[in-house]
Order: C-alpha cells, then structure tokens, then sequence
C-alpha cells in the first residue's frame, strides 16, 4: 500500500494551486446575494475545473475518481469561495458524470464539451418538497408522447437553478414501477414550460445559487431520456456515488485550509503572558481537527479508489461522506473557538467556513439516510 502521492499529482496539485489563487483567490462572498458569476465560472473552467472527469476527447481531463478528488481539494484549499467550488462540483458529479455514462453519443458530444468549457452551467434537480430523502416519492410526472416526454411538477432545491442553463431532472415515467419507474431527463433552460424561482436565501455556500424548477408540460425530445426509461434511480445513485466520493474533497481542502490558521492563531495569539496553543484546552481541540481531518481524508481517498477499480463502494462512500461531513463541521465549530471572538466576525471568514460546513450532512443524501446504508451493508 502506497500513501504517496505521485510527482505527476503533485505537480498538478502545485500548478492547480497557483492557478486558482490567481484567477480565483480573491473573493470570499459576505452576502447571501454574491452568488459566482459567469465570469468566475469561466475561470474555473479554463483552469479545467468543469471538466475534470469528463473524457478527453470531448474537452474533459479524462481523470478518475481519485485524481479529480485531489483536485477539487485544491479548489476548495486554494478559492475562498466555497460556494463556487460546490456549484462547480455539483455541475461536473450530479450532472456532467450522468451526461458521460448516459446520454446517446450524440448529445454527449453536442453537450460535454460545453460543460467542460464552462458554456453551459447544469444543475441536478430530483428534490421536492414531499420527496426529500424519499426519492422514490417524487411527484413529477413524465408522460410519453410521440415526440418526447411532458414533464410536470416542482423541484425544490437545485444548485446553480437560477444561473443553469440545463437540468438533470429526475420525473415518474411509470408510477407502478417503483424503482424501475423513475426517469432521467436532460432539461434545456429555454423550453417551453420551464420556469427557474430566484436564488433561495441560504444560511451558507453563498457563491451558489440555488432555486426551486417548475415545469408545465414541458416536452423533452426523445433524445434527452438519460439511459433507458426507468433507469432513473440507478442513474441518479450512479453520479451521487460520484459526488459523495469526490464533491467532499472540496471540505478536506477547506478543513486543511482552516487548520493551518488555527495553528497559525493559536502561536501567535498571547494571552496570560503566553502563547494560547500553549494551553492543552486550546492545542488538544486542534490536534483533534487533524485526527477528524486525516481520517476523513482517508475514507475519502478509499471510497475514490474503489470507484476508479470498479468495486462495489456503496459502504465506504457512505463511510467517507459521514466522516467529512461530520468533521467539517466539528471542525468548524472548534475553529470559531480557537479565534475567539473574531472567530465570530465575517472579515476573518472562520464563521463563514462553519456555516460553508453545515449543509454537508445534510445533501447528498443525509448523514442518517447513509448510515442506514451502512448499516444494511452489515446485514442489517
Ligand atoms: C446546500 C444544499 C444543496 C442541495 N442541492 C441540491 C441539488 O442540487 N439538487 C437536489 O435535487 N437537491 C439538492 N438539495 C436537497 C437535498 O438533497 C435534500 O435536502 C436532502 O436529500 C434531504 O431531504 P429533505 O431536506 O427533504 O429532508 P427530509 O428527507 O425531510 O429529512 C429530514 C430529517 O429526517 C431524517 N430522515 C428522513 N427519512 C429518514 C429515514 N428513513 N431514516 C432516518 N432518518 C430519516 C433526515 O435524515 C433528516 O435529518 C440540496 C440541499 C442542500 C442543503
């Protein structure tokens, strides 16, 4: 077993790092308004950000679970805003990896290389309002025609809807099919029928748009079904499998990010004539920021690994979603501690790194929903 990164994913790491705090290191978003635009998206696409799994021929980087995790540790170490980061991530696992592996040739070479250069921005859409972790509940329907699918109902929470230029909807094709009766559909923007609601006000990941997606008997084309109708479920698991593995990277660069400034704080901060890491109950806090952090990571890099040699990693996905999740935000709460109160204060951007933090438990499937999956993959 080899820990060791190797120089090719150093090297990367080095001129990714340098890359984005150039073009994308300037700006941390205060206000729940300041969502990217589509000129920082731009940048993040020439830095090859948009496309890093996508195939080669088709504009992408053609890299594997593993090295596009690395990568978006980078992006979320190197660029302040996490919320372009997460958008960004959200484009390339939820939508873009169910573009590669499910659309026809065709649309996937009209399509791929426009999310790879950044042209099209896309958003998943498969929540509603009475189907959230219930994804088998979804009340969307999809109605077959001769010259496509109409497709009616609300999503209620889609990253990057209001700047999104198409969508990856999930709608019941067949309602008595159960799992088998769900459908993907790519959703162009400027169909009939589609109507995007302004930015929802979040309590974080400001730089991220996120909105509700109605459609009124919109007709999507034939060629638009991803995969097979009825295949929906197992494609929506297949990219979330993507995002749960690589999209928490985003968090291990954050939380390496984070860790580094609380040290830094914690030997430069004097208080009682002594520095305040001298204290155990401000060094011990910090020491376990590492353990939670190099342990996640290591969940994480596993989960990629097994992706990238095709083996079953439902469990150990499940596994690495949990640990990051958990540890960004009991790292971002130890964080706000370490710097007192300007921990609290906006311009140091601690406070904004924990609310960044909070929403990890809770998409990509919450925290409980994958522990009832590991659970179920002991046999229970
Ligand atoms: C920042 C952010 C970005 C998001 N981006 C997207 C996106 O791009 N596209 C999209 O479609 N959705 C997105 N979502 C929505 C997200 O997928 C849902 O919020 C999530 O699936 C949970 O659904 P819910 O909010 O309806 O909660 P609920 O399902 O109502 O859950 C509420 C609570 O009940 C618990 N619970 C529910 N069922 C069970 C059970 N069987 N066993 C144990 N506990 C249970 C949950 O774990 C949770 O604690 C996003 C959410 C957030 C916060």
């Amino acid at each position: 077993m080899d820990f060791a990164l190797t120089s090719e994913q150093r090297r990367r790491d080095e001129e990714l790092d340098a890359a984005i705090r150039d073009r994308l290191g300037d700006n941390r978003p205060f206000a729940a308004d300041q969502h990217f635009t589509r000129e920082r998206w731009r940048a993040a696409a020439e830095l090859g950000l948009t496309g890093l799994c996508l195939p080669a021929e088709h504009g992408g980087q053609a890299l594997g679970a593993l090295d596009t995790a690395l990568c978006l540790e980078t992006f979320g170490r190197a660029c302040p805003d996490t919320g372009l980061v997460f958008g960004v991530a959200a484009h390339l696992l939820a939508c873009a990896v169910a573009v590669r592996d499910f659309a026809t040739d065709e649309v996937a070479a009209r399509l791929l290389p426009r999310l790879a250069n950044g042209e099209v921005i896309a958003a998943n859409a498969i929540t509603e309002d009475d189907a959230g972790s219930d994804t088998g509940a979804l009340g969307m329907k999809a109605v077959g025609t001769r010259d496509g699918y109409r497709l009616t109902g609300e999503k209620s929470f889609s990253s990057n809807a209001p700047l999104a230029d198409v969508f990856v909807v999930y709608a019941v094709t067949d309602p008595a099919a159960g799992f088998l009766g769900t459908t993907g559909f790519l959703v162009d923007r400027d169909l009939a029928g589609v109507e995007v609601g302004p930015p929802l006000v979040k309590a974080g990941l400001h730089g991220c748009p996120a909105g509700r997606l109605t459609l009124t008997d919109t007709l999507v084309a034939h060629d638009r079904v991803l995969g097979e109708p009825g295949q929906g479920s197992v494609i929506f698991q297949h990219s979330m499998g993507w995002e749960r593995a690589c999209l928490f990277a985003i968090y291990l660069g954050l939380m390496d990010v984070q860790l580094r400034s609380c040290v830094r704080h914690a030997r430069r901060r004097r208080q009682f004539g002594s520095r305040i890491g001298d204290f155990q109950a401000v060094a011990h806090p910090i020491a376990e920021m590492r353990q939670r952090l190099d342990s996640a990571r290591l969940l994480l890099l596993r989960a990629c690994w097994l992706i990238d040699n095709g083996r079953n990693a439902v469990t150990e996905t499940s596994l690495a979603k949990i640990a990051v999740s958990e540890a960004a935000i009991a790292n971002g709460l130890a964080a706000v501690q370490v710097f007192g109160g300007s921990g609290y204060l906006a311009e140091t951007g601690v406070e904004a790194q924990l609310r960044d933090a909070l929403p990890s438990r809770i998409f990509s499937g919450t925290n409980e929903i994958h522990r009832t999956l590991v659970a179920r993959g002991m046999g229970l």
